[in-house]
């Protein structure tokens, strides 16, 4: 899979067709690694860049020079130039052993050694709700291992006990966290328990976890806490869950409201009792006897003992001298440590700990096995650290066209935010009536306000795409979106917006216009200039300012123009750019009022698909 993005070169260029590619002697063998630059491919095989980039383009595979392709693609093009290609030597060790421990895998699961295991529980909802102070009050109550005097270790995630069996808590509320998980490709939650406080009800972030659970297609109870309160007013909020999806199983839904006061440790059996019986109803299930399979919750370096990652066994069990490898490190464990801090030698599953000896500090959400040698290991290592730049996560629109050409995907998850609630439904309307035989359009998260980070994340874990009507992505929203490659759409006219996801189900992918903001600087200053105009003598604040760049002047919140840099100047020299903490004098096209304290933000426009 490759990252699609614009075109090198000109497009003129990059628009006129292939010339032919000359062929090789006939079947000639070359070796590809399994992932490449296209560089790196035009060098293998003697050709140029630009040769290249246009064959791909014949396959459909947008791809600029640096861009990495995997071996498929490449192939691709070394057969277009008669070559016989083939997978590296090194990639197809790589490719055996993980070959070899799928096949382990796939022996150890049909052994019937399932057993059940603990649910795996995240705490969410809207913040001051009282989830913090409901993980508290579990662990509280129901320690698993009191053996350390009863105090706990923080170490991401901890286990209490009900009724002689586990539940397993992931210590980070919210559902950021959970996301942001999923979207690297880990969902180890089971169960959400979704906090709601009895005096304030549903609230925006109790909405968007709603959303974040049900995207993932987990199941929620819900805990109504702060029932000691005299405002709590429980019938209210279930009214409330019941508007939002959620209809109380005594209201003759199926969803789980349980009362319970954080604070005054009420309720707190019974919520756990209802997980429990939650938790049956998905029958859990996992092999302890094989080898262990799981996610890193938290990792960091310690000064005195190196990398600790805490992990999650999500199958199988670990053990101390077992070789491990997590994204692209790789270790064997030297020591292992559970929630109260005590030293075990082994953790089955949905069992969280702290383990010492990885040779590097892997991300929360990553993927970790435990393999048969250090051989393994370092063929997987070695075969994850060329495909990491693949970018294999990217979510951007060819992707998700290709996916749907070729019958992967089924449904376009579309996160929708508007600039007024009324707005919200009309647009759902009219994107999910979009839905044809092959793929099916849904909306599955819609509120009023800017695009945030949680809802570029929220498309990159359900591979969908962002829309906004009439609101702007927050700055880190674009950040993320351009990090994770999600498509973030805008605009203003209803019509448009529609027209353009048809588009993308058409795969006639139409570039958007795409704000990049530069730099940021603040009026100290204003002088008379030549034929009327005013410079403005600024100050630098963020970023840079360039000649000819367009820049927007704002008073207090209030956008007073857009314009164009006409002059940048320092001492009176005209200069290309000046950069943060320096001071500068601008002259904008057809602007001159400005006020000492105004504000100026610099920006350009840029096409992506
Ligand atoms: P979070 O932002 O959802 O993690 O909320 P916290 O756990 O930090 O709680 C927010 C505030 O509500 C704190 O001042 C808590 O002491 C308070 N709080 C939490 N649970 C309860 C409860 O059951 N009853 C009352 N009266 N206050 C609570």
């Amino acid at each position: 899979m490759v990252r699609p993005a614009k075109p090198a070169g000109p497009a003129s260029q990059a628009d006129a067709p292939a010339a032919p590619p000359t062929p090789a002697p006939a079947g000639k063998i070359i070796e590809i690694p399994s992932s490449l630059s296209v560089k790196q491919l035009a060098e293998i095989l003697r050709v140029t860049p630009v040769d290249v980039i246009k064959q791909l383009m014949r396959a459909g595979v947008m791809a600029n020079i640096n861009q990495i392709i995997d071996f498929q693609s490449a192939g691709a093009v070394a057969v277009s130039y008669g070559y016989q290609p083939r997978p590296k030597a090194q990639a197809r060790k790589a490719a055996n052993a993980v070959r070899e421990m799928k096949k382990q895998q796939a022996e150890e699961k049909e052994t019937p050694g399932l057993k059940p295991r603990p649910p795996v529980v995240t705490v969410m909802g809207h913040v001051d709700h009282g989830k913090t102070k409901l993980l508290d009050a579990i662990r509280r109550t129901n320690v698993v291992a009191t053996e350390a005097g009863g105090i706990t270790q923080h170490i991401g995630a901890y286990q209490v006990e009900v009724n002689s069996q586990r539940v397993t808590f992931l210590d980070t509320p919210g559902h950021q966290a959970f996301t942001a998980m999923r979207a690297r490709g880990a969902q180890v939650t089971d169960i959400a328990v979704l906090v709601v406080a009895a005096d304030d009800g549903v609230m925006p972030q109790t909405l968007e976890a709603i959303d974040h659970a049900k995207a993932a297609g987990v199941p929620i109870v819900v805990a109504l806490n702060k029932i000691d309160k005299p405002e709590a007013n429980p019938d209210r909020v279930k009214q409330q869950l019941a508007e939002a999806g959620l209809v109380p199983e005594d209201w003759g839904g199926d969803t789980i409201v349980v009362p319970v006061s954080a604070k005054e440790n009420k309720g707190i059996a019974e919520l756990l009792e209802n997980i429990l019986l939650v938790a049956e109803m998905q029958e859990l299930k996992a092999d302890p006897n094989r080898a262990a399979t799981g996610v890193v919750i938290e990792a960091e370096l310690d000064k005195s003992r190196g990398p600790v990652a805490t992990v999650l066994v999500h199958n199988g069990t670990l053990r101390t001298g077992d070789v491990l490898v997590a994204a692209a490190f790789w270790g064997r464990v030297k020591a292992m440590f559970n929630d109260a801090g005590k030293q075990v030698r082994r953790a089955g599953p949905a069992t969280p700990v702290a383990v010492l000896g990885l040779g590097g500090v892997p991300a929360a959400g990553e993927v970790f096995s435990a393999v048969p040698s250090e051989g393994h290991a370092k063929a997987m290592v070695e075969k994850r650290r060329s495909e990491q730049a693949a970018a294999a996560r990217a979510v951007n629109l060819s992707t998700i066209f290709e996916q749907i050409t070729a019958g992967k995907v089924k449904e376009l998850p579309i996160v929708l935010k508007t600039d007024v609630q009324g707005s919200i439904e009309p647009i759902r309307t009219s994107l999910e009536q979009l839905s044809n035989e092959e793929v099916k359009v849904r909306v599955i998260h819609s509120g009023a306000g800017v695009i945030t980070e949680n809802d570029v994340m929220l498309a990159a874990a359900s591979k969908g795409i962002v829309i906004g009507f009439s609101v702007d992505a927050d700055q880190g929203a674009r950040r993320l979106a351009e990090v994770e490659g999600i498509s973030v759409r805008r605009d203003d006219v209803i019509y448009a917006l529609v027209e353009d996801v048809r588009k993308v189900l058409k795969g006639m992918l139409v570039p958007v216009k795409e704000e990049v903001i530069e730099g940021r600087a603040e009026v100290r200053a204003v002088f008379p200039a030549a034929k009327g105009a005013k410079v403005a003598g600024v100050w630098v604040a963020e970023g840079r300012i360039t000649r000819g760049s367009s820049v927007r002047v704002l008073r207090g919140n209030k956008v007073l123009v857009e314009s164009t840099v006409a002059s940048l100047r320092r001492f009176k020299e005209d200069v290309r750019e000046v950069a943060a903490g320096y001071e500068a004098g601008i002259v904008l096209k057809e602007y001159n009022d400005f006020e000492i304290g105004d504000q100026l933000v610099f920006f350009r426009i840029e096409e992506r698909v």
